[in-house]
């Protein structure tokens, strides 16, 4: 799916209907679109319906719009502003362009790039796997293609994180390649222009809106053809609010074989099953102060924002008492507490409601690994698998109160992780500088980092979850605390966004 101007899914979740439309697209599960050449499907159905291509390029011509990455026709160009554009708004991304093509301006570039500094061009944009899987593809163009991009679709799809828009829109504007980049836009436009009655999310919807935008396109400007319709579903048959065709007929290229506008019905379309909400998670999630700096920690390496730094907190919302308890739970005697406004930050699959806490801390003993959530944290993945034997082990249920912090009975478990509070604290943690290898970060980095428990002695596996501190030097284990400059982790760390609510009431002093 692509970019910002995606249809809004509340506002165009229609009921299926079986209202079929005037280009006579059948059901999606029509045995005749496994038995014809696909490129000719549309054609055979209902010839008199297609628009034609000429009218789209020569509107495209007169009303393209200027984007940085239409400069030219480099793959990598088109590649990393497609990836930057799923899920973002057009003017947003111009400036996360502009700077990451001035840091890492070609595939090459960006192979050789460390993991902090395509993080941090990254940040605020979101899904940062998109980022990940843009660096192993780029190491492996390196490594497989000699730095130059593959140039057809189906070579394209071998790269990590490159699906088939992303091929089709790389293959088609940058080698001219004949295939429709099918998104939201093209599938909006198909809908509308077919009276689609199908759900347009199913894989049928896709292949018949392909086989239908074959009938259409030529050999002759593929790549023009494909960023047509993404101008004009961005711009004319828009997702929001009624299409441009509806007060004048002129606006759009293909209003003469559109079913929609001859029924002005094209709010009904696309059509969507209803879609299933959002899983609700609630949060506590704790700002903590001591001596200048602030407490973060890694998140675990797969999972929900996998790898990144988040400021401590844990399921549930919990109430003052509980809020301190936690606090000593992690190694710090809180001295002042306060409460912070709630914060929402909504995933495509979770909705995180949080409740905030900043906290002055006077002393702080380092702890283990501290990650909690074991059975209930769907997005701690791995770390803490709440083994018998681990430390303190919140509540398991997802959607309950991390209320009752539980005493283990030691510390340690296989898991290695869990909350050791008072009384069941580690004997086995190590100063990271020491040669254990979880180190103390860089001066940077300058956090105190220490290693994760991970046996009933609290000896600390030096090969699990550790990752790269935000200078690419020192290492953090996923789940143990580390202390960062406050004025550092406010400006400069990559924390994720869902925490920016948090992150900007850290006060400099
Ligand atoms: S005529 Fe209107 S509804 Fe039909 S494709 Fe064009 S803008 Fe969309």
């Amino acid at each position: 799916m692509n970019r910002a101007d995606k249809p809004d899914k509340t506002e165009t979740t229609k009921k299926i209907g079986t209202k079929t439309g005037r280009a006579g697209i059948p059901e999606a599960a029509d045995p005749k679109i496994e038995k014809t050449d696909k490129a000719d499907y549309a054609k055979q159905q209902n010839p008199s319906a297609l628009p034609e291509e000429d009218a789209l390029l020569r509107w495209y011509d007169a009303s393209r719009r200027d984007l940085p990455w239409r400069r030219d026709k480099d793959p990598y160009h088109v590649w990393v502003s497609e990836i930057m554009l799923q899920q973002t708004r057009v003017e947003a991304v111009k400036d996360y362009y502009r700077r990451f093509m001035e840091r890492l301006p070609d595939v090459r570039a960006l192979a050789d790039a460390e993991e902090d500094e395509y993080m941090k061009l990254w940040e605020g944009l979101g899904y940062y796997s998109r980022i990940r899987n843009m660096h192993k593809a780029a190491v492996t163009v390196v490594s497989d293609y000699g730095g130059r991009m593959p140039r057809t679709r189906r070579e394209l799809l071998q790269l990590p994180g490159i699906g088939d828009y992303t091929a089709s829109a790389i293959a088609s504007i940058a080698f001219g390649e004949r295939t429709p980049a099918v998104d939201g836009n093209l599938l909006r436009i198909f809908s509308r222009m077919t009276h689609y009655a199908e759900d347009i999310k199913k894989p049928a919807a896709k292949k018949t809106a392909e086989s239908w935008y074959l009938g259409i396109m030529s050999f002759r400007d593929p790549g023009s053809f494909n960023q047509a319709l993404m101008d004009l579903g961005a711009t004319v048959c828009v997702p929001k609010g009624d299409p441009a065709c509806l007060t004048d007929p002129a606006a759009c290229p293909w209003s003469a074989a559109c079913a929609c506008l001859r029924d002005r019905d094209p709010q009904d379309y696309p059509r969507t099953a209803p879609k299933k909400s959002r899983r609700i998670e609630h949060r506590t999630v704790f700002l903590i102060r001591y001596g200048g700096q602030i407490a973060i920690r890694r998140r675990p390496k797969d999972g929900l924002l996998a790898g990144l730094f988040e400021f401590p907190n844990t399921l549930g919302t919990l109430d003052r008492e509980e809020a301190l308890r936690y606090v000593e739970s992690l190694g710090f005697v809180p001295l002042k507490i306060s409460e912070l406004p709630p914060a929402k930050h909504v995933f495509s699959h979770i909705e995180w409601r949080m409740t905030g806490y900043q906290v002055l801390a006077d002393e702080w003993t380092p702890l283990g690994g501290a990650f909690s959530e074991a059975a209930g944290g769907t997005d701690a993945a791995g770390i803490g698998a709440g083994s018998a034997g681990v430390g303190n082990v919140e509540g398991t249920d997802a959607a309950g109160p991390a209320a009752g912090v539980r005493e283990a009975a030691g510390a340690g478990g296989s898991g290695g992780a869990g909350l050791v509070r008072d009384g069941a604290r580690l004997s086995g943690y190590k100063n990271a500088s020491e040669p254990s290898g979880v180190g103390r970060g860089s001066d940077a980095w300058d956090g105190q980092v220490f290693g994760r428990p991970n046996g009933p002695d609290g000896v600390q596996d030096e090969t699990d979850g550790l990752l790269a501190g935000p200078d690419g030097s020192g290492a953090a284990a996923a789940g143990v605390i580390v202390l960062a400059d406050a004025e550092e982790v406010r400006d400069h760390y990559p924390i994720p966004s869902a925490f920016q609510a948090f992150r900007k009431r850290i006060v400099i002093e």
